[in-house]
């Protein structure tokens, strides 16, 4: 496989085309960003920590049912994805109430949800990602009705998967964000990444933030709590096997 021109270039990733059509390439940067960008630095070793952990969670999520545009690892910090038409939306699911949920609506950081809820964000850098409902979506051609349907769908089961694979490893999902997209036959595939970026994780015993909240909330070096999430999903994997 051959990487060519680069199509791309995200905070955290760059995505290659390939001499495949449908397979694109892409690296794991080793940048942190927070506050939609404003906050940026360089942090040696992120990429890979974070290839590493997608990797293997994309590879479980298969194993357990779950397809999504993952192909293969081909390095620390390259993977081999299939090209999907991204849907601009931030999918986010939780759990407990943390972050904008905790401003948004008056309720405490940790406090258990009485059922998992989904909300979506508008992918859209210079609105600042608004949250947005079913009806915008629909509204403005995001995707149709029974595409949200679909998502949301796929949000939840995919929520009871992590919630199990984290919970192995005494770690609470606590919420996450993804992304989908549509492949060449118009199926609604799991995209983009599953990471500490991506996700709020909690020690179950101690409740140390296990995520990119340890950058957003400067609480120290984010590269040995990587590696902690790295090195327990490994070390569980390799037992199930
Ligand atoms: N999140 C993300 N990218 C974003 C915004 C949020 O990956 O651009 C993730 C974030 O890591 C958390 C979840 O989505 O796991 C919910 O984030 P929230 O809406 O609470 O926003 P935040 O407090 O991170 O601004």
């Amino acid at each position: 496989m051959e990487k060519s021109a680069l199509v791309y270039e995200g905070k955290a990733k760059k995505l290659f085309q390939t001499d495949q059509s449908n397979v694109l390439w892409v690296e794991y940067l080793d940048q942190a960003t927070a506050l939609n960008g404003a906050k940026k630095d360089a942090i040696h070793g992120k990429g890979a920590l974070n290839n590493q952990i997608t990797s293997l969670i994309f590879q479980w999520l298969n194993e357990e049912g779950m397809t999504s545009h993952f192909i293969k690892s081909i390095s620390k910090h390259e993977q081999l994805v299939e090209s999907v038409e991204i849907i601009p939306l931030e999918i986010v699911v939780r759990n407990v109430a943390a972050g904008s949920f905790t401003k948004r609506f008056g309720i405490p950081e940790g406090t258990l949800l009485a059922f998992p809820i989904v909300e979506f964000y508008y992918k859209d850098d210079a609105l600042d990602d608004p949250f947005i409902n079913d009806e915008h979506i629909r509204l403005l051609k995001l995707a149709t009705g029974k595409e949200i349907n679909d998502i949301k769908h796929l949000a939840f089961r995919l929520n009871q998967l992590l919630c199990r694979l984290f919970a192995d490893i005494d770690i609470q999902l606590v919420d996450f964000k993804i992304e989908v997209g549509r492949n060449k036959n118009g199926k609604i595939l799991l995209a983009d990444e599953i990471t500490p970026d991506t996700c709020r994780l909690w020690d179950r015993q101690t409740k140390d933030h296990l995520d990119k909240d340890i950058y957003r909330r400067d609480l120290g070096d984010l590269i040995p709590i990587y590696q902690e999430v790295l090195q327990r999903l490994e070390n569980y994997l390799a037992k199930e096997q």
